[in-house]
């Protein structure tokens, strides 16, 4: 059985050949670790091996987590649905918020920032996916929505975040990241802010999200294996 540093050399060297192969920077593109499911153990193996950031998509199971682990300095990213009574818990306890997706939800996570803690860093979640699915705002939404969100006090914009319907097929995968690296561009170019943040590639399409620009790429299944969501 392979071991969770097993898996980290290989993600990592998945994603050095797709910088080599983009011409990037092979220190363009970070590794998130999503850890959902997950037991604080195999974060605690993570962290051995080298890795500081972790994503988490339901509140509860991650803030149980960040108790168990804060020996250890990780960088808390979420990255599920966010539903309003939620937003001060993520304020308090996350450096990262990947999947916001209306301004009401950015609204209340810069006035419930704590003033101790550095901005929070924020990308929204965009859906090129059409009726595929159902987070993210709209390409016609998103202008409107950046500006608002960028002049947030409490707030960093950093980009956009992604989730393009799975496929298989290289060419689709391209295109849908193609879309999400087209978006940033315009909505940097109208907004005139230094947006850095491209959240996008999982495991099974990091090459083609790095080929098309991601900065993050959000790794759960090739770092720990499959998720088992019978277990309570
Ligand atoms: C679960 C999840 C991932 C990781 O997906 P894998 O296919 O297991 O790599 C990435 N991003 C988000 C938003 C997720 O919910």
């Amino acid at each position: 059985m392979s071991t969770i540093a097993d898996n980290i050399a290989l993600v990592s060297s998945r994603i050095r050949a797709a910088t080599l192969a983009a011409h990037r920077d092979e220190h363009s593109v970070q590794l998130l670790a999503v850890s959902k499911t997950k037991p604080a153990e195999a974060l605690r193996e993570a962290y051995a091996a080298g890795l500081r950031d972790f994503g988490e998509n339901y509140l509860q199971e991650a803030l149980g987590k960040q108790l168990e682990l804060a020996d250890l300095p990780l960088i808390w990213h979420f990255i599920g649905p966010i539903q309003s009574n939620k937003t001060r818990a993520i304020a308090e306890h996350f450096a990262w918020v990947h999947s916001v997706d209306r301004l009401k939800i950015a609204q209340r996570l810069s006035e419930q920032r704590p003033a101790d803690l550095p901005a929070l860093n924020i990308c929204i979640q965009v859906n090129v996916s059409g009726e595929a699915s159902k987070s993210g705002c709209t390409p016609a939404d998103l202008p409107a929505l950046a500006k608002a969100i960028s002049e947030l006090p409490r707030i960093t914009l950093r980009g956009l975040m992604a989730i393009p319907e799975p496929t298989e097929d290289r060419a689709a995968q391209d295109a849908a990241f193609a879309a999400v690296r087209d978006l940033i561009k315009s909505t940097q170019a109208s907004l005139n802010l230094p947006l850095d943040t491209l959240s996008m590639g999982m495991s099974h399409d990091l090459e083609s999200a790095i080929a098309m620009g991601a900065t993050w790429v959000r790794i759960g299944t090739a770092l720990f294996g499959a998720r088992d969501y019978s277990q309570p």
